[in-house]
């Protein structure tokens, strides 16, 4: 499978539910024993290419230190860093780009 590339900036919409999402639709997650309310952990979304697969990265660990992604706090137009590569499930690369004020773009 060859790498995809966005033909140009894909919303990212927030949901409840990460299965509902459109192409870029995304959701906050917890880990599971945290109470509602707790500081999101990373994001789940769907993949903005419209393939369907869903991701997620993560900018907090379990015990509240910083992991992989930083994010600016802002819940209805995130904007997360670094970028984000996901792969197919052969190991070959699928997308790369950033999700920067509410918007996907490519890498
Ligand atoms: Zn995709």
């Amino acid at each position: 499978m060859s790498e995809v590339r966005l033909p140009g900036p894909v919303k990212a919409t927030l949901v409840d539910a990460a299965t509902k999402a459109p192409a870029g639709g995304f959701r906050f997650w917890l880990y599971g024993d945290e109470p509602e309310g707790t500081p999101p952990a990373g994001l789940n979304f769907r993949c903005p290419c419209g393939c369907g697969q869903l991701h997620g990265i993560a900018w907090r660990r379990k015990d509240g230190s910083p992991a992989g992604w930083t994010w600016d706090g802002n819940r209805q137009a995130p904007t997360c860093s670094p970028s984000i590569q996901s792969f197919n499930a052969d190991g070959s690369k699928h997308w790369h780009g950033y999700l920067t004020a509410g918007e996907w773009g490519q890498a």
